[in-house]
């Protein structure tokens, strides 16, 4: 089972020209900015470089699930979080920071688990066993 500590890094795309940020930006579900001119909060409020255009990306709270082995078995993909995205658009998902958490069929739990490269490896003293995540994908949709 993997899961996160809902903080997602990826590259935005401007909704009104297309543009997309060349940095990775970040967006944590317990960090929320004020939206300028504007009552409301978003988890990221960011203007695009090239036309000036604001746009806000915010985290729906508990609108995905975990990861299982089953879902890895039947080679599906899980919906983790929704998020409302205004101007903006998540484009490019990476699996960055030490944010993962892994537990294994045993209960074994390996916390703060980097899986920027798609794949970690280590050994569950519970089942007796090495244990690892690979060939890690996402997507937006
Ligand atoms: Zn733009």
């Amino acid at each position: 089972m993997v899961t996160f500590n809902l903080m997602i890094t990826a590259e935005v795309k401007c909704g009104n020209c297309g543009e997309v940020t060349e940095k990775e930006s970040y967006v944590m579900l317990g960090e929320l900015v004020p939206i300028p001119k504007s009552r409301g909060q978003a988890n990221l409020v960011q203007k695009c470089k090239f036309c000036g255009r604001e746009g806000t990306i915010t985290m729906i709270p508990k609108s995905g699930r975990y990861l299982t082995g089953d879902d890895c078995e039947a080679g599906k993909f899980v919906r983790l979080m929704s998020f409302d995205c205004r101007g903006l658009e998540p484009v490019d998902y990476s699996f960055g920071g030490d944010q993962w958490k892994i537990i294994t069929t045993a209960g074994t739990v390996f916390e703060n688990v980097d899986l920027s490269d798609g794949d970690w490896a280590d050994y569950d003293e519970k089942k007796k066993m090495p244990t690892s995540v690979g060939n890690l994908q996402a997507r937006f949709e």
